[in-house]
C-alpha cells in the first residue's frame, strides 16, 4: 500500500526563462546517472538506425525495400522426361533446359544444383555433425547409422550437352555442377543444353529425408514423393553472384523462376499429381475417374472423390506391367515436385478466390483415414483463403497436400504432410491437431518461398519464420470455421505464434541459441530459430508494437511487391517501415540480429509531494548556478516522500488532499485553474528492463475504486536508459497495484517482477521448471 503524502505550496515571482528551460535538464541528467553508470551507454545501440547492417541501397533494391528500376532475375524453363522404376526403385530423367540470362553480365559459366549427391555413400554431409553418440535415436536412424552400408543415392550424371548434342565440358564438386559454356552467355541471351541423368530413390521414412518412398509391407506398394530429384539450376543474382553455397541438408533452396513441361511414367495403375497442371486427364484417367475430375472444377462446397478407398485399395492389388505417361504443365514456378502411388485416393474441390478457381486437392493411403478425408481438404481450403487474404490471391491453378509419413515439405503446388492414425483408425488430438497445422504451414509455403521466392540457402527464417506467422493465423480461422473440429477448446491449439510459447527458448541458454539472422546450418534449434521466434516476433509486431492495421498494410506490400521476385531480409525490415512510418530497426536489431529477450518489470512506485523547501539536491544544483530560489520563476518543487529532506520534515501517514492548497496556490501566481482539474495524487513509478530487448511498456494501473486503466508507454521511454525509467501518474484516485504486460504479450520471460505489490505467484518459466521436477 502507499502511504498518503503531504503536499505544501511555494510561492516565487522572478521570472527567469532561462532557468527553466536548462534546470530540468541538468537535474534528470543527475539523478538518472545512476543507473545509466551500472551499464555505461548500451542504450544508443538498441535505437542506432542499421545502416551498417543493411546492404547500401542501389538500382536493383531501393531503399524503400521495393525492387529497384535495374532490378532483374535469370529466368530458367524445364522441359523433362522422367521414369519411375517402381520395381528397382530407380529415376530416370532427360532435360532440356533453356536459360535466359537477364544479368547485365556476362556468364562463362553455369551453376547446376545436385541435391541428390547429399546422398551419394561418401558425402562429406554424411559426417557433418560432431556432437557423438545422441541419447536418443528413432530404431530406423540407430540401424541405418550404424549397422548399415550407406545408401548410395547420389545422381548419376550420363551426359551434359548443348543443343546440338555436342557435349559440355562440366565439373562436380559435391552437390553443385559447373557447366563450361563455349562461350559466354551474353546480357539477354538464352543458351540452351540438356542432361541426362539417373539415380536410387531412398527409402524415406528410413533416412527422414525431404523426397524418396514409404514402403507398405502389408500390400507391397510404395507411395512415392519426389522431389530435388533433377539437376536444378542455380540462382544468379545481384546480391550473391552464384548462389552456389553446397547443399548440406538444413539450408534449403534457392532457385528460379521459369516454366515447366514434365512428362511422368509411372506404372499404369499409379495416380500422380505434380507441380503444374495436368494435361491429358482424358488419356491417364477411367472415364468414370475422368467425369468426376470434371465434376469437382466446379464443386466449390465439398470435395469430389476422383478415386474413392475402396478403388485405391483395389488398385493396390494390381502391379500393372504396363505404363502411362502423365504430363504436366506449370507456369512461373520455382520447382516441380510429384506424388505417385497406386495406394492413393484422390479428392478435389474449388474454391474461388477473387476472380479464379483454384482445384483444393488431397492425396492420400487408406493408411491416413478416417483423419484425410474429414480434414485435409479443409486445411487447404482455410490456408489459401486466409493467406490471399494477408497477400495477394493465389495464382496457382491448384493446391495440392500427400500424406506422406513424417513428412513436412513443401513444393510449388505440391507437398507432403504427415499425420497418421492408429491400425485401428483411432487418433488423439495431438495427432489431428499436428496434420492440420502441417498441412496449412506446408500449403502456406506456396505463399513464401514459392511465390515471394527469397533465399532459402542463406535466410531459413524467411520463408519458415514468415510462413510460421501466417500458419498461426491461418490456424486460427480454421478453428472460427470448423468449430466441431475444436470441440471443447476455446480456439485453435497453435504451437507456434503465441509469445508465451517463445519464452522457453528465449530463456534458455544461451550458447545454444544464435540470432534469427543466422544461416540455417549453423545453429541448434533451428525449429524455434527459423519458425518459432520470427514467427511470433511478427505476432508481437502485429498485435502489440504495430497495430494489426497498419503491421497487415505494410506485410501485404512487402508480399506483393516480391510476388514472383526474390527478396533479401533488408527489403522486408524496409517495406515494413516505409508502408507505415514505424521505425522498426530496435525491433529488427534487437529480434533478428541479437539473442536478447524481454523482461521488463515494476521496481517501485514513490508518491511526491509539492514541497515550499527544495530538496538538498536542488539546494546544490541552485549553488553549482550560482542562483537562489528568488533568481527563479514561479516554481512547483517536488519531493518524494523517501527523499532525507521530505522524512525529516512530515511524517507519513498525514492526510492525502491538498489539491484545495495547490489550487488556491496556482490561481495566486495568476494560472487559470478553471480549466483543469487538480488531482489528490502524485506518483512516481519506476520500471527496470534486466532484460535485453526493448519493448514499448504496457501497465495496467489498478485503483482503489477497482477500475483499471491500461496505459501503452511507446518502446522510446528507453532511449535513454536501458536499464531503468520512471514515470509520472497523476490522478485522483489512489493506486493499489500495477501489472506491467498484463496480457503477456510481450514473450517477457520473467513474471515475477511484473507486478507491484510484488505477488508471490511463480513465474510459467519457473512453474513449468516446478512440473518437471514433480
Ligand atoms: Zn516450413
Amino acid at each position: 500500500m502507499i502511504n498518503s503524502f503531504k503536499v505544501m505550496i511555494f510561492k516565487r515571482q522572478n521570472f527567469l526563462l532561462l532557468t527553466i528551460l536548462c534546470f530540468p535538464l541538468a537535474f534528470n541528467a543527475q539523478t538518472t546517472n545512476d543507473s545509466l553508470s551500472t551499464k555505461g551507454h548500451p542504450n544508443n545501440n538498441k535505437f542506432k538506425q542499421l545502416k551498417d547492417e543493411l546492404a547500401t541501397p542501389n538500382v536493383y533494391r531501393t531503399a524503400s525495400g521495393a525492387p529497384g528500376r535495374d532490378y532483374y532475375q535469370q529466368k530458367v524453363d524445364y522441359v523433362m522426361d522422367i521414369e519411375l522404376d517402381d520395381k528397382n526403385q530407380k529415376i530416370y530423367g532427360k532435360e532440356e533446359i533453356t536459360y535466359t540470362n537477364n544479368s547485365p553480365d556476362e556468364l562463362s559459366y553455369l551453376w547446376i544444383q545436385l541435391d541428390q549427391n547429399i546422398r551419394k555413400k561418401d558425402a562429406p554431409a554424411l559426417e557433418k555433425n560432431g556432437e557423438g553418440a545422441e541419447p536418443i535415436l528413432r530404431v530406423e536412424t540407430f540401424v541405418n547409422t550404424y549397422f548399415k552400408e550407406p545408401f548410395d543415392g547420389g545422381f548419376n550424371i550420363e551426359w551434359v550437352k548443348d543443343e546440338n548434342g555436342a557435349p559440355l565440358k562440366h565439373t562436380i564438386n559435391m552437390t553443385m555442377m559447373r557447366v563450361d559454356l563455349p562461350q559466354p552467355i551474353k546480357s539477354g541471351e538464352q543458351f540452351n543444353f540438356s542432361i541426362k541423368w539417373w539415380y536410387n530413390v531412398n527409402n524415406h521414412v528410413e533416412n527422414r529425408a525431404r523426397s524418396g518412398y514409404e514402403y507398405f509391407p502389408k500390400d507391397d506398394n510404395r507411395a512415392y514423393v519426389i522431389a530435388q530429384f533433377f539437376p536444378r539450376l542455380a540462382v544468379y543474382n545481384d546480391v550473391e553472384g552464384w548462389q552456389n553455397h553446397q547443399f548440406w541438408g538444413n539450408g534449403e533452396f534457392a532457385l528460379n523462376f521459369g516454366d515447366y513441361t514434365v512428362r511422368l511414367t509411372v506404372p499404369a495403375d499409379h495416380i500422380v499429381e505434380a507441380t503444374g497442371q495436368l494435361q491429358n486427364p482424358k488419356e491417364v484417367l477411367s472415364r468414370t475417374e475422368y467425369k468426376r475430375y470434371r465434376e469437382a472444377q466446379t464443386s466449390f462446397d465439398k470435395p469430389v472423390m476422383i478415386v474413392t478407398q475402396e478403388e485405391a485399395e483395389e488398385r493396390e492389388k494390381s502391379f500393372s506391367e504396363k505404363k502411362k505417361t502423365w504430363e504436366f504443365r506449370a507456369e512461373n514456378v520455382r520447382d516441380f515436385g510429384f506424388a505417385s502411388s497406386r495406394k492413393f485416393i484422390w479428392e478435389m474441390m474449388a474454391v474461388k478466390l477473387g476472380n479464379k478457381n483454384v482445384m483444393a486437392v488431397s492425396l492420400y493411403p487408406k493408411e491416413g483415414n478416417p483423419l484425410w478425408e474429414e480434414y485435409s481438404t479443409k486445411a487447404v481450403v482455410q490456408t489459401l483463403k486466409t493467406y490471399s487474404r494477408h497477400t495477394f490471391d493465389y495464382p496457382y491453378p491448384k493446391a495440392v497436400s500427400v500424406h506422406a509419413k513424417n513428412q513436412g515439405m513443401e513444393y510449388p503446388m505440391i507437398c507432403w504432410n504427415y499425420g497418421r492414425p492408429d491400425e485401428d483408425g483411432s487418433y488423439s488430438d495431438a495427432v489431428k491437431f499436428g496434420m492440420i497445422s502441417v498441412i496449412i504451414h506446408e500449403i502456406g509455403h506456396n505463399f513464401f518461398p514459392m511465390i515471394v521466392n527469397s533465399d532459402e540457402r542463406q535466410w531459413g527464417w524467411m520463408d519458415e519464420g514468415l510462413d510460421t506467422f501466417m500458419q498461426y493465423l491461418a490456424e486460427q480461422d480454421f478453428g472460427k470455421a470448423y468449430p466441431n473440429a475444436i470441440e471443447g477448446l476455446e480456439k485453435y491449439p497453435s504451437r507456434r505464434g503465441e509469445p508465451k510459447a517463445i519464452v522457453n527458448y528465449m530463456s534458455g541458454d544461451q550458447n545454444f541459441i544464435a540470432p534469427i539472422m543466422s544461416n540455417p546450418e549453423n545453429v541448434y534449434q533451428l525449429g524455434p530459430n527459423a519458425y518459432g521466434k520470427p514467427a511470433t516476433a511478427l505476432n508481437i509486431l502485429r498485435e502489440t508494437v504495430m497495430g494489426k492495421e497498419l503491421f497487415d498494410h505494410a506485410f501485404k506490400t512487402y508480399a506483393q511487391r516480391w510476388m514472383f521476385k526474390h527478396p533479401t531480409p533488408a527489403d522486408f525490415f524496409r517495406t515494413m517501415e516505409d508502408a507505415s512510418a514505424v521505425d522498426l530497426d530496435w525491433f529488427w536489431r534487437g529480434w533478428f540480429y541479437t539473442t536478447d529477450f524481454v523482461d521488463i518489470g515494476v521496481k517501485g512506485v514513490n508518491q511526491f509531494f509539492v514541497s515550499d523547501e527544495p530538496s538538498d539536491e536542488v539546494k546544490e544544483m541552485l549553488e553549482n548556478y550560482g542562483m537562489t530560489i528568488d533568481d527563479l520563476p514561479p516554481v512547483v518543487f517536488t519531493m518524494a516522500e523517501d527523499n532525507e529532506n521530505f522524512k525529516s520534515q512530515y511524517k507519513a501517514g498525514s492526510p492525502t488532499d491538498h489539491s484545495e492548497d495547490l489550487k488556491s496556490y496556482m490561481e495566486q501566481i495568476n494560472v487559470s485553474t478553471d480549466s483543469v482539474k487538480i488531482p489528490k495524487n502524485f506518483y512516481e513509478i519506476t520500471f527496470e528492463k534486466p532484460g535485453g530487448l526493448v519493448m514499448p511498456l504496457i501497465v495496467d494501473y489498478t485503483y482503489a475504486d477497482g477500475s483499471v486503466e491500461r496505459v501503452n508507454y511507446p518502446v522510446q521511454v528507453w532511449r535513454k536508459n536501458d536499464a531503468e525509467i520512471k514515470k509520472v501518474v497523476v490522478t485522483d484516485k489512489e493506486i493499489i497495484g500495477i501489472k506491467v504486460d498484463p496480457d503477456q504479450e510481450t514473450a517477457d520471460i520473467d513474471l515475477s517482477n511484473n507486478s507491484w505489490p510484488k505477488t508471490d505467484a511463480m513465474s510459467e518459466f519457473d512453474q513449468f521448471k516446478a512440473n518437471l521436477k514433480n
